[in-house]
């Protein structure tokens, strides 16, 4: 297909039987597939081929998914329009010229042009909402530990989760479903039933009921008052959409929010520092002439093997860890993400969920935003605090700016409150 969604396509057959047989779903290159080279979208991973699959790749071929092949995605996840893959842009079947959001670029495309009927994306500081958004369909990010990482490169191990896309809520829905569940091979992992004390708390097919009657919207001030005009019309045109059906909102206020996009920053590199390390060329990368001066063999494959936004990344994370400055950077980041979180707790104890726009623009035109990193962070200031509060958190359409440029409307619950978004969710698609 075109808009350079896949960076390989293939055919994994899945079984014949369960709730997926037939279905075909894309799957994001930073994700283990055996046998199928998997490259996070890196030249230091153009020829690496898994020797075994993720647990939420062997849990979709149980189910009878057949995999359509990996996708497009910024280098290692590292981005917010998958402009920086090693293999060229995706561009956005929903608005054409510009960017898909990021950085599961490649998998909301997929979705978007109707190639497929699922995808798998990873979100670890928007990456399966921010696409979502950018490209029209639904995209959730599950609370930390409700699904399994094993077999997931990791970019920032505290704050990713993989989460569905899909063209609608009951369609994500369902693809959870599936994925989700402890794994003995993550011990991050955690039982919804057990966290909850609801015996069907994975039944998320069935939440996806559109019943918001009664349903209280809590909208953080903050994550609306800095987004653009056109996002902010649609995003209130959707609320009285969800109020006419039966739920009431209130504004609330997050003031931690403020500081979020720079401590997600300080913390994502920081992990991505220590993460990447494995990237050497003795252990993982392309194997080079070593002639006995392993720093400077390091170096040399490093040196062509990242691009330039994760060789950025990997030097502020190695410095914000750097003895002397590790108070000053990493541990202000981590007192910043507790504070994130129990202002989430505060506002989530008198709503069932709370409400904003999923990004603050519309899609980017491509190649807009490369050279300008700071603007491309900052882009991230809502979905950010979701994912260091560890919470879960779905993208749905809310409809289209007057240029034509999709908007999404982000909906965030408690923790394993996958019904109370889901449920919300499908009330508007
Ligand atoms: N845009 C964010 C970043 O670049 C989020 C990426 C992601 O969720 N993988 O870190």
């Amino acid at each position: 297909m075109g808009y350079n969604a896949y960076i390989t396509e293939t055919e994994i057959e899945g079984g014949t039987e369960g709730p997926l047989a037939g279905t075909a779903v894309a799957v994001k290159d930073n994700i283990s597939t055996e046998g199928v080279r998997t490259t996070c979208g890196s030249a230091m991973l153009s020829d690496y081929v898994p020797p075994y699959d993720a647990t939420v790749v062997e849990r979709l071929t149980d189910a009878g998914a057949a995999i359509s092949g990996k996708t497009n995605m910024d280098e290692f996840g590292m981005g917010t329009t998958t402009e920086t893959s090693a293999f060229g842009p995706v561009e956005n079947p929903a608005a054409e010229g510009h960017v898909p959001g990021g950085s599961s670029g490649g998998s909301a495309a997929a979705v978007a042009a109707g190639d497929v009927d699922y995808a798998l994306g990873t979100d670890t500081g928007g990456s399966v909402r921010c696409p979502a958004a950018f490209c029209g369909v639904v995209g959730i990010k599950p609370t930390y530990g409700l699904v399994s990482r094993y077999g997931l490169i990791a970019y920032a191990n505290s704050l990713e989760q993989v989460g569905p896309i899909a063209p609608s809520v009951a369609d994500a829905a369902e693809l959870l479903e599936v994925i989700a569940g402890p794994d003995e091979r993550d011990a991050t992992t955690r039982d919804g039933r057990e966290a909850t004390g609801d015996d069907d708390f994975y039944d998320f097919t069935s939440a996806a009921d559109a019943d918001v009657e009664g349903m209280e919207i809590g909208v953080p001030t903050e994550l609306v008052e800095g987004a653009d005009e056109g996002v902010v019309e649609t995003f209130w045109a959707a609320l009285d959409d969800l109020e006419a059906k039966g739920a009431s909102y209130h504004e609330v206020d997050l003031p931690s929010v403020e500081h979020a996009v720079e401590a997600y920053y300080v913390i994502a590199m920081s992990e991505a520092s220590s993460n990447l390390a494995r990237f050497d060329g003795v252990r993982y990368g392309p194997d080079g002439d070593y002639e006995g001066n392993w720093n400077e063999e390091f170096a040399a494959v490093r040196e062509e093997g990242f691009g330039e936004e994760v060789k950025r990344r990997v030097l502020l994370g190695t410095y914000a860890l750097s003895a002397g400055y590790h108070d000053k950077y990493y541990k202000k980041a981590q007192d910043a993400r507790a504070w994130v979180k129990q202002d989430f707790d505060e506002a989530l104890s008198d709503a069932d969920v709370l409400a904003s726009p999923t990004m603050p623009v519309p899609p980017m035109e491509m190649g807009e935003s490369l050279d300008d990193p700071l603007t491309m962070y900052l882009a991230d200031a809502n979905t950010t605090p979701v994912n260091l509060a560890n919470l879960p958190a779905i993208s749905v359409p809310a409809g289209e700016t007057d240029d034509g440029l999709p908007v999404g409307l982000q909906l965030v619950g408690p923790a394993f409150g996958e019904h109370a978004i889901i449920r919300a969710g499908s009330a508007l698609a």
